[in-house]
């Protein structure tokens, strides 16, 4: 039984999206980017490209079984699908802001009959209604930042990462609707599903091996065997290092280990003054535990 999968096409989801399928193991060809399906060879898959504000929808109708895409477009979408891993990249957060000289900046407070610009109008009108406020909801596809400047809003509520762009319109943050980033959502009706539900399963289980060995690097070094002792505490890797006699040298030992990135630069300083020699790290493509 063949299971279908929504990649977003385009925008600031497809990249990653698409990296980290493709290092999971799932071979998309050279033209995915032409194509707006394509069959996986020797996997029950067909992936799908399609926008990522759609991709709720289609999950929801059982058009595709599961997808990748924004947390903030299937809150909006307001369908019922399942969010079932997060995939650590796409983070931002839908806020509110007002340009920075206006009184709703400097009192960080919307009042009724604000206007507010914003692509996100279902989420944006459900949090006024929950602060008891009384707006007016101006929907836009896009460049809600300009909206204030032309007289359109008074406010925006609009996805904002680092806050740059908001800057740059003279804009100032005053609260936040809701956190976000790129997840995999699945069908209620495919995760009924065992057959369905075990293919999904097998693809979420290969991407979370590729962000699990991202942040990870595999390290290698000859260590005085009489300091081997230490070397439990030097390597916090996942479970004990391996360690493996050299051909003809009784004073040497090699270690090898699954160490996090962030400490490779203190595990080397200590491996050498230890005195280890030959110590090598590798990336990692994958890790199944
Ligand atoms: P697209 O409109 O196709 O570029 O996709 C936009 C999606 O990327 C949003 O729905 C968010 O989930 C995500 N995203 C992450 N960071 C940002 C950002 N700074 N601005 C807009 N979208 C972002």
């Amino acid at each position: 039984m063949t299971v279908k999968m929504a990649v977003p096409n385009k925008g600031r989801l497809n990249e990653r999206a698409v990296e980290l399928i493709t290092k999971a193991g799932i071979y998309l060809g050279d033209d995915w980017g032409r194509k707006l399906n394509i069959k996986v060879p020797d996997l029950d898959l067909e992936v799908f490209f399609i926008r990522a504000q759609d991709i709720p929808i289609f999950i929801e109708s059982g058009a595709v079984d599961f997808g990748i895409t924004g947390q903030d477009v299937a809150a909006e979408a307001g369908v019922k699908i399942k969010k079932i891993m997060d995939l650590e990249f796409g983070r931002c957060r839908l806020a509110v802001a007002a340009p920075e000289d206006s009184k709703i900046a400097l009192t960080g407070k919307l009042t009724d009959g604000v206007r507010i610009a914003t692509s996100f109008p279902k989420l944006t009108k459900k949090y006024c209604r929950e602060l008891g406020i009384k707006a007016d909801i101006v929907f836009v596809q896009g460049a809600a930042e300009i909206m204030p400047q032309l007289g359109v809003s008074d406010a925006i509520a609009d996805l904002v990462a680092t806050g740059s762009t908001l800057r740059m319109n003279r804009l100032k943050e005053i609260s936040t609707i809701l956190e976000s980033e790129a997840s995999v959502f699945a069908s209620e009706k495919s995760m009924a599903d065992p057959a369905k539900k075990e293919g999904v399963r097998e693809i979420t289980d290969a991407i979370r091996s590729v962000l699990d060995a991202e942040d990870k690097k595999y390290l290698m070094a000859d260590v005085p065997k009489k300091k081997l002792d230490e070397v439990a505490r030097i390597i916090p890797g996942i479970g004990g290092p391996t360690v493996l006699s050299l051909a003809g040298n009784d004073d040497l030992v090699a270690v090898q280990a699954v160490i996090d990135g962030r400490d490779v630069y203190k595990v080397i300083g200590d491996l050498k003054k230890i005195g280890s020699k030959g110590i090598l790290t590798v990336p990692i493509e994958r890790l199944v535990e």
